[in-house]
Formats: C-alpha cells, sequence, structure tokens
C-alpha cells in the first residue's frame, strides 16, 4: 500500500515559538516524530510522520528506487 501524504498538514510555528508537526500521512492524527527533507520538484520540503506511517514512507522510497527508469526510445538509423 502506497502512502498518501497529506501536504496540507505542514508545520506551523505556535504563538510560543514551538514549531508543531503532526503525521503527514492522510487521516492520520498522530504527532509526526520523524522528519524528512525531501526535494520536491527543486523545492525543498520537509515531511513529517509518526513512527508507524515514517515506516510505511521509507518502505516507498525503497520500492521507487528499485522501479528501473523507463526504457531510452531506440536510436535512429542503425548500424550496418
Ligand atoms: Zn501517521
Amino acid at each position: 500500500m502506497t502512502l498518501k501524504i497529506d501536504r496540507r498538514k505542514t508545520p506551523r510555528t505556535t504563538s510560543t515559538g514551538h514549531s508543531e508537526h503532526p503525521c503527514m500521512a492522510e487521516g492520520c492524527t498522530t504527532w509526526g516524530s520523524r522528519g524528512y527533507t525531501v526535494d520536491d520538484a527543486g523545492k525543498r520540503q520537509q515531511l513529517w510522520f509518526c513512527p508507524d506511517h515514517a515506516k510505511q514512507y521509507e518502505a516507498d522510497v525503497e520500492a521507487a528506487k528499485r522501479t528501473p527508469p523507463p526504457p531510452r526510445p531506440p536510436k535512429q538509423g542503425r548500424l550496418v
């Protein structure tokens, strides 16, 4: 199962200067204790997950790494 990230749940700073970051998995209301910095289209973004969803997130990242890149288009012309 792929983890659904709710990007609206971004960290916010409270009036006391404390940073609040809930787990960003969709529908999860647990505190996000594990932070990950990701590169999202050239923009640095911090993701937070509870331990359970952090595990799932890491599994997803590993699965994405194992997916082979799309095949290159064949070269034009041919060697004779
Ligand atoms: Zn969670």
